[in-house]
């Protein structure tokens, strides 16, 4: 893909994209190129500013990371803490602890092996994927660890 810089005899400039260098003489040639503000067809390539585009991919810049959550995923950087702290509060107060036995515990409930209730701990992340696998609901916290689990 090429871009040109044209320019019309009313002097408008404006920007025609060309498969080719060919391409562009054949349009022009042909009369198919004109100005899109006055419709003239005396079209000009303007010699200065063409530029060819490779058709590499420019990857995007990474989003820089908002760290203004003190620490918190971003998701929920638009949160104030007092209201994750009421969340964590709900959640350990609603919550068995189960610690480092998340997966299994998580795992048996599902499966009927244990009692139904809602359970807190920890988990890997290949535990929480293949938990998910298996169709288990696992919803992550924005917490550390050591604030919804006590030591074990
Ligand atoms: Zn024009």
């Amino acid at each position: 893909m090429i871009v040109y810089d044209l320019e019309c005899d009313h002097s408008h400039r404006f920007e025609g994209w060309f498969g080719s260098a060919d391409d562009f003489d054949t349009q022009l040639a042909d009369k198919l190129l004109s100005c899109p503000i006055c419709n003239s067809g005396s079209v000009v390539r303007r010699p200065s500013a063409s530029y060819v585009n490779t058709g590499a991919i420019e990857k995007p810049p990474r989003e820089k990371r908002k760290s203004s959550g003190g620490g918190l995923p971003q998701q929920y950087a638009n949160v104030s803490p007092e209201i994750v702290a009421k969340v964590i509060e709900h959640i350990v107060k609603n919550t068995e602890d189960v610690g480092n036995k998340f997966p299994e515990e998580a795992r048996k409930i599902h499966y009927n092996e244990a009692p139904e209730r809602h359970i807190r701990g920890t988990a890997t992340a290949r535990d929480v994927e293949s938990l998910r696998d298996e169709g288990i609901e696992v919803v992550p916290l924005p917490v550390p660890p050591h604030l919804i689990t006590k030591p074990h």
